[in-house]
């Protein structure tokens, strides 16, 4: 793809400088046969550095998984070759199958057929915690 021209698309703009790949990976674009480019550490007047993702086909994205990645992150939606979108992210309350409880007796582990929760405890800093056992999400 071209990835200066979208014509229909998603674009992941204003990615800290080093979140691009983990994002790419939450929103499991890993698992998609899309067309999907990454452009890490672009030069930004704002912000230094940052990353971008371009997503060739206009579909569904997670907006509580860019806004759990980088709260900072702008989502582009392009039809036709426009902007005919434009969003601000905010912290999602609850995570649902994004994150994995790390807690081995967490009732996650054993039971595979739950959904992985996760509530936002402390907007300041970001936290969240596991549903079930409150096990603090890492990383
Ligand atoms: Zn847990």
């Amino acid at each position: 793809m071209n990835i200066d021209s979208i014509q229909n698309g998603v674009v992941i703009d204003h990615i800290q400088a080093g979140q691009g790949m983990r994002l790419y990976h939450l929103l499991k674009l890993d698992q998609t046969e899309l067309s999907v480019a990454i452009i890490r550490n672009v030069v930004s007047h704002k912000m230094g550095k940052k990353d971008i993702i371009k997503i060739d086909a206009d579909i569904p994205v997670n907006l509580d998984v860019i806004a759990y990645v980088d709260p900072g992150a702008t989502v582009n939606i392009i039809r036709n070759g426009a902007l005919v979108e434009k969003r601000q992210m905010e912290l999602p309350l609850t995570l649902t199958d994004v994150l994995v409880c790390k807690n081995p007796r967490c009732i996650t582990s054993t039971e595979q057929e739950l959904h992985h929760i996760f509530k936002l405890t402390d907007r300041e800093n970001k936290v969240y915690r596991c549903l079930y056992c409150e096990t603090k999400a890492g990383g």
